[in-house]
């Protein structure tokens, strides 16, 4: 299970403090009421960025982990949450996703690139509309970066809405939740043409 990290540390500053060492999580979740055998469970690594690790609590009894991540990084995405912002923003202020694409990743083929950058278009977006219905002060925003900026006012919004958002984080998606992955249309349509695909004719 993740659990928010409250901190305003860049991930550069996380990483150069190895600020996982003052995570915090003085009960178990799962046993507010303590009589479990909870207790520090170490930490993880995370591929990127490269020296990124959370900690980790562990409860026998709930056969559950916890791990606390900072609010400078992506859930269930590689990275940090400022740049899923970026990729975002370029998006945003691109022609067409496909001219956004030339700019972004370079290092795979096009439709790989537009994969890659509709995934986080999708749950960003999505993230953005449940927000401005569930924050009353983010009511007049639209579903986008360029939008949650100019209302807040800040230059990275995804950092503070994960502030902003936290008693609502187990119920929205990832990168900025720890929600489910929502399931994408596309995968409807496999399904869809699995199916019609092996029945009989
Ligand atoms: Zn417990």
């Amino acid at each position: 299970m993740q659990l928010r990290y409250a901190t305003n540390l860049a991930v550069d500053q996380y990483i150069d403090r190895k600020a996982w060492r003052d995570a915090k999580l003085d009960y178990c979740p799962l046993h507010p009421k303590g009589g479990c055998r909870f207790a520090k469970h170490g930490t993880y690594p995370r591929k990127f960025p490269d020296g990124v690790k959370i900690a980790r609590w562990y409860c026998p009894d709930g056969s559950a982990t916890f791990s606390m991540l900072p609010d400078c990084l992506s859930s269930r995405l590689p990275g940090t949450l400022v740049e899923v912002e970026n990729i975002i923003n370029q998006i945003e202020k691109s022609s067409s996703q496909e001219a956004a694409a030339e700019n972004i990743r370079l290092d795979i083929s096009l439709p790989s690139a537009l994969r890659w950058m509709r995934l986080r278009l999708f749950l960003i977006r999505l993230t953005l509309t449940l927000l401005i219905d569930l924050v009353t002060s983010l009511g007049d925003c639209q579903p986008t970066v360029s939008s949650f900026r100019s209302v807040l006012g800040i230059e990275f919004v995804l950092p503070r809405l994960r502030m902003l958002a936290s008693p609502y984080l187990d119920i929205l998606p990832p990168p900025l939740g720890f929600g489910p992955r929502p399931e994408a249309k596309k995968s409807k349509k496999y399904h869809y043409q699995h199916k019609t695909g092996t029945d009989p004719p």
